[in-house]
C-alpha cells in the first residue's frame, strides 16, 4: 500500500525543514520531510553558525541582507532564544589583491544599503585587541553579521512544524523517485512510497544524488569541510573573524567557546565526514598566528560537514526545466545557513503558485548552461 503527500521535502536540515515551515505557516500541511538520518544530521548541525552579510555578488549579499532581517525576528516567532548575536563580521584582507577585492565588494554592500566599513588594521585591532595585525593590509567589519545556534534553529522549525501537522519522518531513506512524462508520481523510501507530484531536493550533500534519481544532473559537488571547539572561557571576542586568504573563521559563541574552521585547499570532492590530523595541525597553528593568547587554549572536540559547492558558489533555488514541480534547494556551497529564511519562504511560495517575494530567477540551474556565471569570490575554499 502507497499512502499520498501533496508535497515531499527531502532533508531534514534547515533547508528542508525551513521551507516545511514557510508552507506550513501558509496553512499548508499536507508535506512530509523525509529525513534518513536524524533531524541535523547533516551540514545543518555542522556548521558555524556563521551570519555573514559581506558577499562580492549581487545575489548573495541581497539573500543574506533579507535572511539577517529574517533572523532578527525568528527567536520570537519560534517562541525560543536562537542565540543570535549580531557581533559583527571582520573580514580580513592579506595581499593587495584582496584589497582591491574588498574595495569593491564595499562599494557594491553600501549601494545595496548594508552599511560594511573598509578599516584599517589599526582600526581592525580596536575591534578585537588581540589580533595580530602584523600582515593584515586592511579589513571590512559589517556590525549587523553575527553568529546564531545552528541547532536550536533546526530543532526550532522541527517542533514548530510538526505542531502544525507536517510529518517528519527520521531513519526513512529516498531511495528513487518516480517519474513518468515530465511528472514526479512517487518517492519510494526504504520503509514504502509515497505518491506526490511535488519534491523539494533539500539533500545537501547527497542532492545531486538525489537529482539523479529523478534522471536530473545538477553540477554541484559534495566537499568535506573541518570545523572545532575549544573550552570555554571569558568573553573577549565580538566579531566573527575571517580571512579568505587563510580559509579560517573563528568566533566565540554566548557560552564561551571558540568555534571555528579552516578550508583544506586540497580536499578531494566525495561523502566524507571523517576527522583529519591535517585539519587539527592547521587549524591549532593558524589560530595562533591569529591570536597568540590561543596557545593556552584546548580544543575540546573536532568534527566534519559538507560543503555543497556550484562552480559559481551560489545556491541553486527553484524549478528544473525537464520536470515539473522538482524544486531544487541545494549547492549553497557552504553558506546555507545564513541565506536558509529568505530562499525557504521563496521555495514554499513556488510550490504554492505564488509570486516569489524576491526575485530568484539568477538562481536557476539553468544558468550553468551558458556558463555565463558571476563568480563569487567571498568564500572559505
Ligand atoms: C564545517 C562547516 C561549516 C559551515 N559554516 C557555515 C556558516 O558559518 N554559515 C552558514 O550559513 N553555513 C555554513 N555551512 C554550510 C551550511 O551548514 C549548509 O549550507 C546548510 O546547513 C545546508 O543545509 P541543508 O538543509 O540544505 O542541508 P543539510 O543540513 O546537509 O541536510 C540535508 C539532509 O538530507 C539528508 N539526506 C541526504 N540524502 C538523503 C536521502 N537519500 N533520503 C533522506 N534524507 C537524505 C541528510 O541526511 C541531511 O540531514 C557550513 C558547513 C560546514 C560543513
Amino acid at each position: 500500500m502507497s499512502e499520498k503527500a501533496g508535497a515531499v521535502v527531502i532533508g531534514g536540515g534547515v533547508n528542508g525543514l525551513g521551507t516545511a515551515y514557510h508552507l506550513a505557516k501558509k496553512g499548508y500541511t499536507d508535506v512530509v520531510v523525509l529525513e534518513k538520518s536524524y533531524v541535523c544530521s547533516g551540514a545543518s548541525g555542522r556548521n558555524g553558525g556563521g551570519i555573514r552579510q559581506q558577499w562580492s555578488s549581487r545575489e548573495n549579499i541581497k539573500l543574506a541582507m533579507e535572511s539577517t532581517k529574517m533572523f532578527e525576528g525568528l527567536s520570537e516567532e519560534l517562541g525560543e532564544d536562537m542565540e543570535f548575536i549580531q557581533g559583527g563580521y571582520l573580514v580580513l584582507a592579506f595581499d593587495e589583491d584582496e584589497v582591491e577585492r574588498f574595495e569593491k565588494n564595499v562599494a557594491l554592500q553600501r549601494k545595496m544599503g548594508l552599511n560594511t566599513e573598509f578599516v584599517s588594521p589599526e582600526e581592525a585591532k580596536e575591534i578585537v585587541p588581540q589580533l595580530n595585525i602584523s600582515k593584515v593590509k586592511a579589513a571590512t567589519f559589517n556590525e549587523s553579521d553575527g553568529t546564531i545556534y545552528p541547532f536550536l534553529v533546526v530543532h526550532g522549525y522541527a517542533r514548530a512544524v510538526r505542531e502544525m501537522g507536517v510529518e517528519i519522518r527520521e531513519h526513512t531513506e529516498v531511495t528513487d523517485i518516480e517519474v513518468h512524462g515530465d511528472e514526479i508520481t512517487a518517492v519510494k523510501t526504504d520503509k514504502g512510497i509515497i505518491e506526490t507530484d511535488t519534491v523539494v531536493n533539500a539533500a545537501g550533500g547527497w542532492s545531486n544524488q538525489i537529482a539523479r534519481m529523478a534522471g536530473v544532473e545538477l553540477p554541484n559537488k559534495p566537499y568535506r569541510h573541518e570545523i572545532m571547539v575549544t573550552e570555554p572561557f571569558a568573553h573577549f571576542l565580538d566579531p566573527m573573524v575571517i580571512s579568505f586568504h587563510h580559509g579560517i573563521y573563528f568566533s566565540q559563541s554566548k557560552h564561551g567557546n571558540i568555534v571555528g574552521g579552516i578550508g583544506n585547499p586540497d580536499e578531494k570532492e566525495g561523502i566524507n565526514q571523517r576527522s583529519s590530523m591535517w585539519f587539527l595541525r592547521t587549524m591549532a597553528k593558524t589560530l595562533v598566528d591569529f591570536i597568540p593568547q590561543f596557545r593556552s587554549v584546548n580544543m575540546l572536540r573536532q568534527w566534519a560537514g559538507l560543503y555543497d559547492t556550484t562552480p559559481d558558489a551560489q545556491p541553486i533555488i527553484g524549478p528544473v526545466p525537464e520536470l515539473e514541480r522538482f524544486y531544487q534547494l541545494n549547492g549553497f556551497s557552504g553558506h546555507g545557513f545564513m541565506v536558509s529564511p529568505v530562499v525557504n519562504k521563496v521555495t514554499a511560495e513556488l510550490i504554492l503558485g505564488e509570486e516569489p517575494s524576491m526575485d530568484i530567477d539568477r538562481l536557476s540551474v539553468t544558468r550553468f548552461e551558458g556558463m555565463d556565471l558571476e563568480q563569487e569570490y567571498s568564500v572559505v575554499g
